[in-house]
This record gives C-alpha cells, sequence and structure tokens, in this order.
C-alpha cells in the first residue's frame, strides 16, 4: 500500500560528522503520524534530561507534515523542534514557504541534528547523497543573502533553510528562515542550530511522495477550494476599526465564522486584523499596560489594511496553498522587494512600542528577517526596555545614550539594531524579556511580558481568555498558534466530534470568562487538534474554515488508506500533546512556571480601554484543562495510567 511518508529520516552527528538513515516503524506514524509527531517522539526519546539546550546532546528536528505533497492544501508547513533555550522545555515553530516538502522529496520524513560542529557547516542533500560542507564562507551573512548564495551554488530549484546572524551569535529569540525571511521564530530555536554551527540546510530532490487514494485526494481538495474561492461581500477596509469599536462595547456577540475571516485574509493578509483589533482590545498596547485609549484611530489609521495592501506587489503562497496570505511589499531603500509583515511584527514593532512610523516598521520586520530573530519577541523586548526607561529603571547609561520613550522610532530602530548585533544595550536584551529582566533586577520582572520565558504575541488574553489558557498551558508556552475561544469557535469541531460542546450562535463576553468543564473541553479539543495538524502539516488559517470545509481527518484516511474516525485521530493528537507535556517533565519544567506574567492575565485589571475590569484565573483554568487529558490536576504531570493507555513507553 502506497503511504504518503516516507518511512525514513536522517540523523546528522555534527560531532562526528556522520549521516545516517534510519527506518522509522509503520507503528510510529499509526500512533504519531509524521511532523511535530515524529518530532516529539524522536525527541523524548532521545534528548537526555538536564541537556543543555544550545550543547551536543540537544536535538534540532525538521519535520514535514504527514499530508504535505500528497495533493491536500493547506499542508505545506515544516515543523522545526529541539528543547527551547528561552524556555527550557518543549520547543517547537512552525513555518510555511516552500522546504516541507522538499524534507520528503529527498526522501526523508525529518531531519534530525545532534551534536556541535567544531566549525561552521551547512548540510547539502541531492538525490539522495547528503554531504556537510564548509560553510566559513557564510557565517556572519544574513539569512535572505546566503539563501541566494546557496541557490546560486546548488540551483535554483534548492530548498533552504537557513540562520541569520541572530542565531549565530544565540540569541535567544532567534528562528529558522526559508523563503527570504519567511522564519520559524519561535521557541529560540535559531540559537540550538547556531550552537550546532549548522548555517544552512539546503534540499534537492525528486522522489515521489506516495499517496493511498489519489483521487479521493483529489475529489477533496476540490470540495475545500469551493469554500476558500466561495464569493463573499465583503466590507471596505475603512469600516473595520469601527467594527471593532462596536465589538468592545456590545455585550454579545456573534460566534466567528472562517469564511469572513478566509475572505479578510485572502485581500489583506494577517494585516487586515491591524484596526479591529486594536480597537475590539485583542492587540496589546504599550508593553500591555497601554489599550485602544493609547493608540487610538488616528494613529491605528497608519498602519489601516487599505495602507498595508497599498505597498503590495505581489500576492505570497505556500506551498499547496490556494489562499496565499502572504505578501511580496515595495520597499524603499536597499531592500526593494520585501515580505510584506504579517499583523504579528505590525503590531509588535509598532503599538506594542507606541511607534506610529510605518516605514521603521517594514525596515525592522526586514531586519529581523535577515537576522533570523522573531518580531514577536523583538518588539515585546524593546517595548519591556522602553518601560524600564521611563520608569527610570534603565538609564542612558545603560542604554549607549539611547533615548527610549515611548513612539520614539529612531530610538526604537537604534536599539533592534544593537538587539541584533548583540552590542551593548543589545547584548543584554537579545535573550528575550525574562532572561533581562533577571540581569536588571530592580523590580523590572513585572513589565517582562512572557509566559514560561517566551514573550507573548499580539492577542491579549483579557480580551480572548482562551488565548491566556492556551499561553498558560501548553507544554511550548507563549504562542498563539493553538487555541483561544475565538479558534475554537473557527474550527467548528463539534460537527465532527459529537461529544464536544457547540458554543452556539451569540457568544456573551461574560460568558468567554466563565470557567467551566465544557470551556476546559474546548480548550482541549484546540490543542489537540494543533497537535494533530501540526503532524499533518497544516496551516492553521486553513482550519479556519471549519472542520466540514477542510477535510483534514477526510485528507488523512485517504492518503493513508484509512477508515479512521475524528476521534481516533484526535487521540493521535492527545498522545502527541501529553508526550510534550512528558518531555517538559523529563527536563524539569514545572507547569506552573509557565504562567503568563500577572499583567497579561489581568491580575491588576486594567483601569481604562477595551478590556476595562477583566482577568483571568488561571490557577482554575489549569487544573480543569489537565483534568481533560489524565495529567495531575495538581501538578500538570501526565499520570502514569495515562502514559499506559497512550501507549507512552
Ligand atoms: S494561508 Fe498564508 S500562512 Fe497559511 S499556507 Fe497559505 S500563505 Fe501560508
Amino acid at each position: 500500500m502506497k503511504m504518503p511518508y516516507m518511512g525514513k529520516i536522517l540523523v546528522v552527528d555534527l560531532t562526528r560528522g556522520v549521516m545516517e538513515e534510519e527506518t522509522i516503524p509503520d507503528r510510529v506514524y499509526e500512533q504519531y503520524l509524521s511532523g511535530m509527531g515524529l518530532g516529539a517522539y524522536i525527541l523524548y526519546h532521545r534528548v537526555p534530561p538536564g541537556a543543555d539546550p544550545l550543547g551536543p546532546d540537544n536535538i534540532l528536528g525538521f519535520c514535514s507534515g504527514l499530508l504535505t505533497g500528497t495533493g491536500s492544501l493547506f499542508s505545506g508547513r515544516w515543523m522545526l523542534v529541539g528543547k527551547s533555550p528561552l524556555t527550557g522545555g518543549w520547543g517547537d515553530a512552525n513555518c510555511g514557504g516552500t522546504f516541507s516538502p522538499a524534507i520528503k522529496r529527498c526522501g526523508y520524513d525529518a531531519l534530525f541534528f545532534k551534536g556541535t560542529s567544531r566549525d561552521p557547516v551547512y548540510l547539502y542533500v541531492k538525490n539522495g547523497r547528503a554531504n556537510l560542507k564548509d560553510a566559513g564562507d557564510l557565517w556572519g551573512m544574513d539569512a535572505v543573502e546566503t539563501e541566494e548564495l546557496l541557490k546560486e551554488r546548488h540551483g535554483a530549484k534548492a530548498a533552504v533553510a537557513v540562520i541569520g546572524t541572530a542565531g549565530e551569535r544565540l540569541s535567544l529569540i532567534s528562528g529558522v528562515c526559508n523563503d527570504r525571511g519567511r522564519i520559524a521564530a519561535r521557541s529560540g530555536l535559531g540559537a540550538v542550530m547556531g550552537s550546532k554551527r549548522l548555517k544552512a540546510v539546503v534540499l534537492d530532490g525528486v522522489k515521489r511522495i506516495g499517496v493511498h487514494d489519489r483521487a479521493e485526494m483529489k475529489n477533496l481538495s476540490k470540495h475545500c477550494i469551493k469554500w476558500v474561492n466561495l464569493p463573499l461581500p465583503l466590507p471596505p477596509a475603512g469600516i473595520f476599526a469601527r467594527a471593532g469599536a462596536l465589538m468592545r462595547v456590545t455585550p454579545v456577540l456573534l460566534a466567528q465564522d472562517g469564511l469572513l475571516y478566509r475572505s479578510i485574509l485572502k485581500k489583506w493578509g494577517t494585516a487586515g486584523m491591524n484596526q479591529v483589533s486594536i480597537e475590539m482590545g485583542d492587540a496589546p498596547i504599550k508593553n500591555w499596560d497601554g489599550s485602544n485609549v493609547d493608540f487610538p484611530l488616528e494613529k491605528s489609521r497608519k498602519i489601516s489594511p487599505a495602507i498595508i495592501r497599498e505597498r503590495e506587489i505581489m500576492k505570497y503562497h505556500c506551498y499547496s496553498c490556494p489562499l496565499g496570505c502572504g505578501g511580496i511589499s515595495a520597499a524603499t531603500g536597499k531592500y526593494a522587494r520585501i515580505h510584506k509583515p504579517e499583523y504579528e511584527s505590525i503590531l509588535a514593532l509598532g503599538a506594542l512600542c507606541m511607534n506610529e512610523d510605518l516605514d521603521s516598521v517594514y525596515y525592522l520586520n526586514e531586519l529581523l528577517n535577515r537576522a533570523g530573530m522573531d518580531t514577536i519577541s523583538a518588539g515585546g523586548t524593546a517595548a519591556f526596555a522602553i518601560e524600564c526607561y521611563e520608569k527610570g529603571i534603565l538609564t542612558g547609561g545603560d542604554t549607549d545614550g539611547l533615548e527610549l520613550k515611548w513612539g520614539n522610532t529612531e530610538a526604537l530602530v537604534a536599539l533592534i539594531k544593537k538587539m541584533i548585533r548583540r552590542e551593548g544595550i543589545g547584548d543584554l536584551l537579545a535573550d528575550g524579556v525574562k532572561i533581562a529582566a533577571e540581569k536588571i533586577g530592580k523590580g523590572s520582572m513585572e513589565y517582562a511580558i512572557q509566559a514560561g520565558g517566551q514573550e507573548l504575541p499580539m492577542h491579549d488574553g483579557r480580551n480572548d481568555p482562551g488565548f491566556n489558557v492556551h499561553y498558560s498551558l501548553e507544554p511550548a508556552p507563549g504562542k498563539h498558534t493553538t487555541g483561544a475561544h475565538l479558534y475554537y469557535e473557527m474550527f467548528q469541531l463539534w460537527k465532527k466530534l459529537k461529544d464536544l460542546p457547540n458554543p452556539g450562535l451569540f457568544i456573551t463576553k461574560d460568558g468567554k470568562f466563565e470557567i467551566d468543564e465544557d470551556k476546559a473541553r474546548a480548550a482541549a479539543a484546540c490543542s489537540t487538534f494543533m497537535s494533530l495538524a501540526n503532524a499533518a502539516g497544516m496551516c492553521l488559517f486553513g482550519l479556519f474554515l471549519g472542520a466540514t470545509r477542510i477535510p483534514t481527518f477526510e485528507w488523512l484516511n485517504a492518503a493513508m488508506g484509512r477508515q479512521w474516525s475524528p476521534e481516533e485521530y484526535m487521540v493521535i493528537g492527545e498522545r502527541i500533546h501529553t508526550l510534550k507535556q512528558a518531555f517538559n517533565v523529563k527536563h524539569g519544567i514545572e507547569s506552573r512556571d509557565n504562567f503568563a506574567s500577572g499583567r497579561a492575565l489581568g491580575v491588576i485589571p486594567q483601569q481604562e480601554g477595551a478590556n476595562k475590569g477583566r482577568s483571568v484565573d488561571i490557577e482554575k483554568h489549569a487544573p480543569l484543562y489537565w483534568k481533560q487529558f489524565g495529567w495531575d490536576t495538581e501538578t500538570g504531570k501526565p499520570k502514569p495510567e495515562t502514559l499506559r493507555k497512550l501507549g507512552i513507553e
């Protein structure tokens, strides 16, 4: 029977310069699929407890999704996995682009790197032959320059994943790029790659990817594309801010249907949400201390979706994506054609730092992409530094003379350049807010907004408490790509899994803040589903179409020749999710240490703005959430009987 997985991984020992192919038994794919599931399986068993994330015992994995290359849609995400130097526990980051199918075309489901090379190297795989090559000439180059040079050297068809200078300098907020600056940014895994002195991975293969029932895959994709292309009248972008303002004041909201978000993504990309999010209270402002009152319409107008779209010169689609939420933009100065900044980057480098200068946001976004530094973490860390300066915790003597005032664009640009170069104050900040606050002391930890050491993304959990639940309780904390109340509404999983609660058509704002069993089941379903989706290689934005429109379970069945039910697939998601949590236990992570910062939780509620008076009691959420997975309700540790039930050795 033809299977959508390649059945093999490549393990590269960088200390010894040795590469070995390993065959993975079918039962592993049945239990974990591929992608993040396979990554969790390998890392859980092979990274020893106490391993230094930046030492030779850590393993860095590049994993392709089980559905990648099968004719399914939205299935081209690759997963980067490793022990995170930023959080000390399970780390993952995921990225689109074109790298994921290239892994499989080289004959592997994943590539794993262990050990540490003495000198900079890159891996080159061509038609089944893998070689480590000298990267001495590439070390010190930015990610885009390196990718261009490697494509010149090995052919334009080669797919390249690469670190920039931030990863080389072991910045704990660095990631790994592909496709000219699209970045698997989170968890600090660029530093792991840098610590291994692995500059790049270059893949050029032609292997065919098997599928059990290609005709059925096609039929299912046709069904999905119908929903992607379904015409829906869209309001002009100018109305978004007013819609956000209305959502701020109304006590009852319509449950969100992902079709509307699909249309916004298609036309404006994630930047379509810029103003709506600020107005409704989704976007954190002024290092999470401000609100829409501090960043009113006169300011947010400068980052309106219409303005971002005006600068776009063409759409950008990841592999196998019919939607194309990305874009290539025209820019002035040194970099003429750049990736359009995403919502996360625009807000992190903008309103979070009270910066209203859009040109600087484009410029910083490109600098950070080229350096391979996470824009969310960089913006969050800059905002922290500005607040410390404004409060007198940092002085001009500490900041190399930079006047870190809210809205001082020039100082912000200079600060981020210093962070990239690890120069002066930038060296202190290049490892993120938590480490910086530990070094600075003087009560600065209060202003370091993070979960488990990772800077929080641009979605305020005081607006949607589900974000705070997932920021605090996921094995990889501080990420926005697994769940929220909003995500549960859009996934519409209850249409496939009859035991899951249906949130109904109308959602009361106060109701979102109630803590009960149904909320915990919904949150657990998001975590489980996203663990499954990340094993399949699916894009979150595709999944927002809703479970009956994007046939994830059906594609998996057609690709593998199975007749498994959605419930059976969710057990796979549960197993992967539990294994990541078990990884954290093995590496000494206490679940409560991952809870989000007090300010983000609203421990002291805000006095004005969209989220006035709101707080989230994560201590009450945690036991209910842990219970759904059979984890100890006091500690969050998976119980032995749970591990046994899931077949985790
Ligand atoms: S929706 Fe956007 S991020 Fe997702 S696969 Fe398509 S282009 Fe990539």
